[in-house]
């Protein structure tokens, strides 16, 4: 088999991934000619699950497809909003070590997002995405190359605020805020006042009528001291998903 070259053109948004030298258009990169196009694209920096449709010389090709020389590849970044992968059924997630405030921040919103810690590894969580067909959040590369994943999304800030900001616009899942316990990722019942007493301290017994516990792990709640901050976020998240959901109606 014979070296072969080609060119190959990313979106500017998967520009972060990459080397300064991948980045302009039409960059040449040696291949050999017998491997596919995803096998080629990945190690040159983008992950598969931040790449979106491919053509060459404009016209779509699979990640199957096998460049031969002097082929133009263009390479798109993945279209949002991205729909879940079992249509109906709401997405669940699982957010690595590094995100854990995002994921009590996406459990405030009554997100499933699971979250390990301490951390059980990459195999691990690698493992427990493909088990429970959960979409791996992560800012570590290596992690979302892994190929047991059920489905993976890199997160591009830093920032917990705009990191949820991200997973709301692309994936645009239904929110259910307030249902969910924000420690352990549990379902929510409602709990008699009766029943919370000796549970939380007596003046908030007295004080609150409506409290909450968790069907997992047991933990009371009540709309104490910190509700203005989270009140804050869940109606920034509303907000953003109210336009969010017009983009995506616009896109469809
Ligand atoms: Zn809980």
């Amino acid at each position: 088999m014979e070296p072969v070259e080609i060119q190959i053109g990313f979106d500017p948004r998967l520009h972060l991934f990459l080397g300064s030298t991948r980045r302009a258009a039409g960059a040449k990169v040696r291949c050999d000619g017998v491997s596919s196009l995803g096998h080629l694209i990945e190690p040159l920096g983008a992950p598969l699950t931040e790449v979106g449709a491919l053509r060459v010389g404009g016209r779509p090709v699979a990640a199957a497809h096998v460049p031969s020389a002097g082929e133009r590849i263009e390479v798109d970044a993945v279209r949002l909003p991205q729909r879940p992968p079992h249509a109906g059924v709401p997405p669940r997630f699982l957010l690595d070590i590094h995100l854990g405030t995002l994921a009590r921040r996406m459990r405030l919103l009554g997100l499933d997002a699971a979250y390990e810690n301490p951390d059980i590894g990459d195999g691990a969580l690698a493992a427990k995405s493909a088990a429970e067909q959960r979409i791996m959040l992560s800012r570590d590369r290596g992690l979302l190359r892994r190929r047991e994943l059920f489905a993976g999304a890199f997160v591009y800030s830093h920032r917990p605020a705009q990191q949820l900001d991200e997973v709301l616009t692309r994936f645009v899942p239904p929110l259910a805020p307030w249902t969910r316990c924000t420690a352990c990722n549990g379902e929510l019942r409602q709990a008699a006042k009766e029943a919370v007493r000796g549970r939380v301290p007596s003046g908030t017994q007295r004080t609150y009528e409506t409290f909450a516990e968790c069907s997992a792990c047991g933990h009371t709640y009540w709309r104490g001291a910190h509700a203005e901050r989270l009140d804050a976020i869940v109606q920034h998240a509303l907000r953003h998903m109210k336009d969010a959901e017009s983009a995506a109606n616009a896109a469809a």
